[in-house]
């Protein structure tokens, strides 16, 4: 008989676009009952583009309020950043100086620019410091909003689109076809969440999750006896890979996460993922 782990590696290098960290994801893989993705650069391409500003404030005017959005934004990695920053060097802006900058944990950043604090935040941010969001901030299309405050005063808003990977419906579809539920977790608002959850047809979405609560909710669905898979590509998914049954990072990811991965999606395709839980299956059917 051909020993175990012969036939197991066999299997793998038989398998595209996975990179197995831990020699024991494979197995494991075929065990998955629950599947938790994260959204942004794991279903979706991960590369935002602005569709619309809003200034809130007078005295101000759209290319002031991009040009100091994007020098802020040009301190940080996060995919809402870059897009912010592209669309200042499309417009050949530019930036201002800024100092003291910090990013506030999944829910934004902030610097000084001019003597002014300024800060780009998410909705939930608005909610918790009792700002109302403005009438107009979402529009027909399920956009992701970041807010400018400028010395705590709301300053206006920046719109971003972002698109869901060409495979993402595939690979969800597949896995629900093998009994596994498949959940969606993002920072992002409820609007967006629930859009791409709607066209991916998931069956749940956890939305504006802050970082350190991706890992509960693997703890959740464990308890609730699942065995659950996460993959994801940020530092903020790393302890949710870690917690997971199965780890699974895009190969798009952070360090971090790909450090704490057992499998790597070498070509960031979630139908990849559905790939070897099928084939996993088949495998171990045939050895029994
Ligand atoms: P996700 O990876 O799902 O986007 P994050 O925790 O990174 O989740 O971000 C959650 C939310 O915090 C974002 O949707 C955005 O509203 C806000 N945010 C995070 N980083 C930034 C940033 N650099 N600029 C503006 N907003 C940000
Ligand atoms: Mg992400």
């Amino acid at each position: 008989a051909i020993p175990l782990v012969v036939a197991i590696s066999t299997a793998i290098s038989a398998q595209k676009g996975l990179l197995i960290r831990n020699r024991t994801a494979f197995e494991e893989s075929r065990k998955i009952t629950a599947m938790v993705f994260d959204k942004t650069g794991t279903l979706t391409e991960g590369e935002f583009g602005v569709t619309r500003m809003s200034v809130l404030q007078p005295g101000l005017d759209k290319t002031a309020l991009l040009s100091t959005a994007a020098a802020l934004e040009q301190q940080s990695q996060h995919p809402i950043a870059q897009g912010i920053v592209r669309e200042a060097n499309k417009r050949g802006l530019h930036l201002p100086e800024v100092s003291d900058f910090q990013s506030i944990t999944g829910k934004g950043v902030s610097a000084t620019v001019d003597g002014a604090t300024v800060r780009i935040v998410s909705p939930r941010y608005l909610q918790e410091k009792g700002i109302q969001l403005p009438q107009d901030a979402y529009g027909s299309e399920a956009e992701t909003v970041v807010f400018v405050l400028i010395n705590e005063q709301l300053a206006g808003y920046v719109a971003l689109a972002d698109r869901i990977r060409e495979d993402s419906r595939e690979a969800a579809r597949r896995l629900q076809q093998a009994g596994i539920k498949v959940y969606m977790a993002t920072g992002d608002n409820q609007k967006v969440a629930d859009a791409v959850a709607k066209k991916l047809g998931l069956d749940g979405v956890y939305a504006e999750v802050l970082p350190d609560q991706k890992v509960n909710i693997v703890k959740d669905l464990q308890r609730q006896g699942q065995f659950v898979a996460m993959t994801g590509d940020g530092v903020n998914d790393a302890p949710a890979l870690a917690q997971a049954n199965v780890g699974i990072a895009v190969g798009s990811s952070t360090d971090v996460a790909a450090e704490t991965a057992d499998i790597i999606l070498v070509n960031s395709k979630p139908t990849d993922i559905t790939n070897l839980v099928e084939f996993g299956r088949a495998t171990y059917r045939k050895m029994i």
